[in-house]
């Protein structure tokens, strides 16, 4: 599948999921070096089409296509710049992990074994302006170790080493973020011991493969 299809997919897949609302969100993946594909700016993630695909260079500069390259086109080059590891970024808006991310009310706690594994931290980025350089450098603490970032009184940022993986890892976020709402209507949430997570990060390479960074680890 072309990176462009790809592109195209998983942007209707997040307007679908109801992670988006009006044009809201983009989503890129790296092309080479010194272009990225990008959504362009100004479209509903539910109509997004091959011909709405932009690449552009590092500075914003069409390279190939017709429109403009999203506006935060700024967050997803720095991603790129400082993380050789990840090949596509997306960002939304999921209601329950965006109301979270409103309310400082923190998802980075240990709860679920298999969040903890697959998405680890999710720290909260501080407030920064949408579409600037100030949003990306809002990231900069986490950048190193994290695949998962609210934003603050804004929405959510995951990366991945390709489309499917970030989407994977968007949609887990919100999943956690509701269940954890529905939760605390019930009850008192019970995190994780220091004991259950020893266990899980042993078992995490031995079994489930997985080589998670230290400093995304509880
Ligand atoms: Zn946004």
């Amino acid at each position: 599948m072309s990176l462009k299809t790809d592109l195209k997919k998983y942007s209707r897949k997040v307007y679908e999921h109801g992670f988006t609302a009006a044009t809201d969100g983009n989503l890129s993946v790296r092309f080479s070096e010194n272009v990225l594909l990008i959504t362009r700016s100004g479209i509903s993630k539910g109509e997004v089409e091959e011909k709405d695909i932009i690449a552009c260079d590092p500075d914003g500069n069409l390279v190939m296509g017709q429109g403009k390259a999203s506006t935060e086109f700024r967050m997803h080059r720095y991603i790129y710049k400082m993380r050789k590891d990840v090949n596509a970024v997306i960002h939304c808006h999921p209601l329950h992990a965006t109301a979270f991310a409103t309310t400082g009310n923190t998802l980075d706690i240990p709860v679920f074994p298999e969040v903890v594994l697959t998405i680890g931290r999710i720290p909260l980025c501080r407030y920064a302006t949408p579409s600037t350089d100030e949003l990306a450098e809002s990231l900069s603490q986490y950048i190193e170790f994290a695949n998962v970032f609210l934003l603050e009184n804004h929405g959510a940022v995951t990366v991945g080493k390709n489309l499917k993986e970030a989407f994977y890892r968007m949609e887990k976020l919100e999943h956690y973020a509701q269940s954890l709402t529905i939760a605390r209507t019930l009850g008192t949430v019970r995190q994780l011991s220091r004991e259950d997570l020893n266990k899980l990060y042993s078992a995490a390479e031995k079994v489930y493969g997985i080589k998670l960074h230290e400093k995304n680890k509880f």
